[in-house]
């Protein structure tokens, strides 16, 4: 039985004379991520893209990775055989059997693109449908809420059979809508942040601040492998390593302790502002989420903002802790993120930040600092890892 690989398009289907751009992403990513397991007939078509093996390759891991990406909202496994009502009805006995056993009600469907074929469609879906209950003779006929929906279509290369439809990764195609940099701690957060901006489509640069000796090889190292594990979404992501303990000693050194976390805060947006201008990105995206901690109230926040005009995106913003786990489990990042290694924001942390700290309080602090040199030594010596 020849396998193929059903991939149907998601919102892009909603553009209008700029679709051929998305449609060409699409494909470009589809083709780049199964690119290792063999050769492929890869082709579009009304909204679906069709994967062909044009040698023996590993489908199960196929349809893994098609299910991967973004852009496509259902995947689905199809049989292909050639265009003869005899061939059609050996198939369908054969290779839905695992699927029919199962279910109690089916119905057929036929779609038929190919009109010189001699049956039309409600012909097809009579003969198939007969078949089938020949072959399964528990199975009922039921046209409104089949537990089963058998679909055959009739195209120019070839007719195919299919059942099974999952849901896809949804989103749009990972690189169609721009770039922008991940702020990206060891955390829960970050990582998912990042998820849901590449799910529309944004293509990322991480960002990490590192503090060596307060923070150590290992909390680098857990950082990596949460990058490592976000290229499966988000393919070719670079990591940039960014020194940061002399502007955590300086604000250390300089400033109350109560403004601590703010004006760390403050040095990371205007660092990660100079790299997102480096590397031809659009915004800055962090996985804070309102109210979690003091230095995520509005107030806060406001004053994070304030320091650059880069636009920041806050996916999680809205979105509880449970609900940000559950995508962190999802996507395979949570048991990284859960290591205990410290992070540069737990280094000097505050016994009692300041929930609601003014401008000019944190002005007046920041006097006391040359800012400009500290975000310069900082851009020095960043480590850069692919
Ligand atoms: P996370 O689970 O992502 O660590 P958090 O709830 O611990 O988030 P904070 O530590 O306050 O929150 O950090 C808020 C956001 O700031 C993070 O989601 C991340 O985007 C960014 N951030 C924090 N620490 C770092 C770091 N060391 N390097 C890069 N970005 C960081
Ligand atoms: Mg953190």
């Amino acid at each position: 039985m020849e396998q193929l690989i059903l991939a149907k398009c998601g919102e892009i289907v909603l553009k209008g004379l700029n679709r051929s751009h998305f449609d060409a992403i699409l494909l470009k990513n589809l083709k780049s991520s199964i690119n290792d397991l063999g050769r492929f007939d890869i082709s579009l078509a009304q909204s679906t893209v069709y994967v062909r093996p044009l040698d023996d390759a590993d489908m199960d891991e196929v349809f893994e990775r098609t299910c991967r990406v973004f852009g496509f909202a259902a995947v689905c496994r199809a049989y292909m055989c050639e265009k003869t009502m005899d061939s059609i009805q050996n198939l369908a006995r054969e290779c839905l059997c695992d699927v029919l056993e199962e279910a109690s009600t089916f119905k057929v469907e036929a779609k038929r693109s190919d009109k010189r074929f001699p049956l039309k469609s409600p012909e097809i879906c009579r003969e198939v449908g007969g078949t089938l209950l020949e072959r399964f003779p528990h199975l009922r006929v039921d046209v409104h809420h089949p537990e089963v929906t058998v679909t055959v279509e009739v195209r120019d290369f070839g007719a195919y059979i299919h059942a099974v439809r999952v849901p896809g990764a949804g989103g749009m195609p990972y690189g169609s809508n721009g770039r922008a940099c991940l702020l990206l701690s060891g955390g829960i957060d970050s990582p998912v942040a990042g998820y849901m901006m590449a799910k529309r489509g944004v293509q990322l640069t991480g960002i990490h601040f590192f503090s060596p000796p307060y923070t150590g090889e290992r909390a680098k190292q857990k950082v990596i492998t949460l990058a490592e594990l976000m290229r499966a979404y988000c393919p070719g992501m670079k990591l940039l390593v960014v020194h940061f303990t002399e502007v955590q000693e300086a604000i250390r050194d300089h400033c109350k302790e109560e403004f601590f976390t703010v004006i760390m805060r403050r040095f990371m947006m205007r660092v990660a502002h100079a790299l997102e201008k480096r590397t031809h990105s659009g915004a800055l995206i962090t996985g804070e989420s309102l109210g979690q901690v003091a230095s995520q109230t509005m107030d806060a926040l406001r004053l994070t903002d304030s320091v650059t005009d880069s636009l920041i995106l806050r996916p999680l913003i809205g979105m509880d802790k449970d609900e940000i786990v559950r995508i962190s489990r999802k996507i395979g990042t949570f048991e990284t993120s859960i290591q205990p290694y410290e992070d540069c924001c737990t280094v000097f942390t505050p016994k009692h930040p300041r929930t609601k700290p003014t401008l000019r309080d944190i002005e007046r602090e920041e006097a006391n600092l040359d800012i400009d040199a500290l975000v310069a030594k900082a851009l020095e010596g960043i480590e850069v890892i692919r």
